[in-house]
């Protein structure tokens, strides 16, 4: 397995060329005043070096080891304790926390590479450092004056952090049915009472305190989803001073065992009475969820890329390195008893599958983190909503497609060592393992398809789906004179044609047939993901071709001709999804129950 190093050309190359992201940060006066290029370098370099050196080196053995429950008290794999330290004291936790609590104020499209690089590094230690930072959004946005000041500046620090407690054992992708109940207690505080299920990180002994944050159901609330709420349960009641008080009555029952992420605690989570106070309004409580929602599912997004340019990096250096049969063209390496297996079409074929994927799903992370940015930090108000339309539309394409796409690439990494890929050592297969669960969680990838085409895409009438088409339409038009790009904007073109024609076949069908939207929306959702990398690599030849001649280094050349693979070998694939598509729902739904 080769080591992991974080890809900070490649990310530069996206912040800096593709997407000018200094020219972002400057029009956002709050981002302004905390980043500059300068200062983003900096950061971007010591995150390689801590992810690189300190994360990765502890990815296999907290794998082995796994956390270990005892009486209710969790212990961590050796070296994560002071792993976390080592992050605490970076102030990593809170990099793109509010400055007014002690976050650091950074931008979401310099925060994407650092969670890229831990998630890749070490994805089970890397959902510590990611829950807490969505706990944080969510108090941070819907929590009261009070709750802010008391928690927040130790959470940013990652002295205190933070767990999400939605799923329950009969509820997880319809919360409307929970049962955890919180009872009111007249002081301003709940007793909160209930069990969760599959709580990441609900239990451990690596920060000083865990503040859950609670999804339960008020006396009286109404039933659905409306009749939510939303509570803050501290492991360890904090008192008005800010030192722990009270153990507050809740814990840990067990640990799951699972097929990966082992490193990490996955925690059934008993509330009996636990004291807990409101955070935001009652029965509002999913909405404020959601809030952290468009955050966390880009950041699981950026986990399946992360771990397919781990497996990227690794395969790489094994194709270079292993010998096996002679080129089809000849001997290449005649001194040699095989030539190494890189030349071989097919392995070619999985190592440029996987950076088509995984560069352009980088592109397609940071072009979501920059209108998260914009929605979140700008003062003109129709910029700001504008942005909010994209970030709702794409966030489901970001949480599904990269990580479908990302488990993919690395059952391709893990094919490229042959029989050695199912083996232990080389570490393809924990990869494999671990990304599997990017698809499950924070909303199933059916869920987030079902987002797209149903409430997004048909919800708003095609609306929401113009803007992107719009963007879309307008870098092409810009374009259309430029000799480099030609070649990759017709098929961007017909890809988006097919597109917009799909979502309007949709849109007439969704009418009629109640089973339209879920016939069509994961293919739906494959074809808008694929077509929409298909403009990230047309935006990344447009900041490489210039630069490519005469490139001794290669980036700037194979930069262009891994586009080339893109759009002669993955873009295609649209056709065979739009033609599934316009098939409808009805062999899908004519078999009876019998039948299956
Ligand atoms: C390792 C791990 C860590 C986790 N961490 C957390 C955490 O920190 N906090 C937390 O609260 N939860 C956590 N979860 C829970 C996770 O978010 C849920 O497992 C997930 O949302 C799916 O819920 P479920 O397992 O109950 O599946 P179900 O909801 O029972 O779904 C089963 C299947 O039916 C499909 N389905 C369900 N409803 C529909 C529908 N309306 N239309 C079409 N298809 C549908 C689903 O897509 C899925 O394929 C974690 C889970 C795991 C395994």
């Amino acid at each position: 397995m080769a080591d992991y190093q974080a890809p900070l050309r490649d990310m530069r190359f996206v912040l800096n060329e593709v997407f000018d992201a200094p020219a972002l940060w400057a029009s956002l006066p709050k981002v302004a005043e905390n980043v500059d290029p300068d200062t983003a370098d900096a950061i971007l370099e010591e995150a390689g070096k801590i992810t690189s050196g300190v994360l990765a080196p502890l990815n296999r053995e907290g794998d082995e080891q796994g956390c270990k429950w005892n009486d209710g008290e969790v212990s961590t794999p050796e070296g994560f304790r002071e792993a976390y330290q080592t992050i605490v004291e970076g102030g990593w936790n809170g990099l793109g926390g509010n400055p007014e609590f002690g976050g650091m104020g950074m931008p979401k499209t310099l925060v994407a590479q650092f969670e890229e690089m831990m998630q890749a590094a070490n994805m089970a230690f890397g959902l510590a450092p990611m829950l807490t930072a969505g706990a944080c959004l969510a108090l941070d946005a819907h929590g009261s004056q009070e709750l802010k000041e008391k928690y927040l500046p130790n959470m940013y620090a990652g002295v205190w952090s933070g767990a999400m407690d939605l799923t329950e054992p009969h509820a997880g992708t319809d919360l409307g049915i929970i049962r955890t109940k919180a009872e009111p207690n007249g002081d301003g505080s709940f007793s909160v009472t209930g069990t969760k299920i599959f709580i990441t990180w609900g239990e451990h002994d690596m920060a000083d305190n865990i503040i859950h944050l609670v999804l339960a159901k008020l006396p009286d609330a109404p039933k659905g989803p409306k009749g939510i709420s939303l509570f803050l349960v501290p492991k360890f009641e904090v008192n008005e001073d800010g030192s722990l008080g009270e153990r507050n009555s809740l814990s840990c029952g067990s640990l799951e065992k699972k097929m990966g992420i082992k490193g990490s605690a996955t925690c059934v989570m008993n509330f009996d009475g636990a004291k807990g106070w409101l955070v935001g309004e009652e029965n509002k409580g999913l909405a404020a969820m959601f809030t952290m929602m468009n955050y966390e599912r880009l950041g699981v997004g950026i986990q399946g890329i992360g771990a397919a340019e781990a497996s990227l990096q690794s395969a790489r250096e094994y194709a270079l390195e292993r010998i096996q049969s002679r080129a089809p063209t000849g001997a290449q390496q005649p001194e040699k008893a095989a030539d190494p297996i890189l030349v071989h079409p097919d392995v070619r074929r999985m190592l440029l599958t996987m950076k088509g994927y995984v560069e352009g799903g980088r592109a397609f992370s940071t072009y979501v983190a920059q209108w998260l940015d914009i929605s979140k930090y700008s003062d003109d108000d129709e910029r700001r909503k504008h942005a909010e339309g994209m970030v709702a539309l794409l966030t489901p394409v970001a949480k599904a497609f990269l990580t479908d796409r990302g488990l993919d690439a690395c059952i391709m990494g893990q094919q490229v060592f042959g029989g050695h890929g199912f083996i232990r050592e080389w570490g393809q297969e924990q990869l494999v393992r671990d990304c599997r669960i990017t698809q499950i969680y924070e909303g199933t990838n059916g869920i987030q398809a079902l987002d797209l085409m149903g409430r997004k895409v048909v919800g708003s009438q095609g609306k929401l789906y113009e803007l992107f088409a719009e963007d879309v339409a307008a870098f092409i038009e810009e374009n259309s004179s430029d000799e480099n790009l030609r070649p990759y904007l017709e098929p961007l073109a017909a890809a988006f044609e097919r597109l917009s024609d799909v979502t309007e076949h949709v849109i007439n069908q969704a009418g009629n047939n109640p089973d339209a939207v879920g016939a069509a929306s994961v293919d739906y959702l494959d074809l808008f993901g694929l077509t929409a990398l298909g403009y990230m690599w047309a935006k990344m030849v447009k900041a490489a071709a210039p630069k490519a001649e005469g490139d001794t280094s290669g980036f700037y050349s194979g930069k262009v001709k891994s586009a080339r693979f893109y759009f002669d070998r993955l873009l295609p694939k649209t056709v065979a999804l739009a033609e599934g598509i316009r098939s409808g729902s009805q062999s899908m739904m004519a078999l009876t129950a019998e039948e299956f």
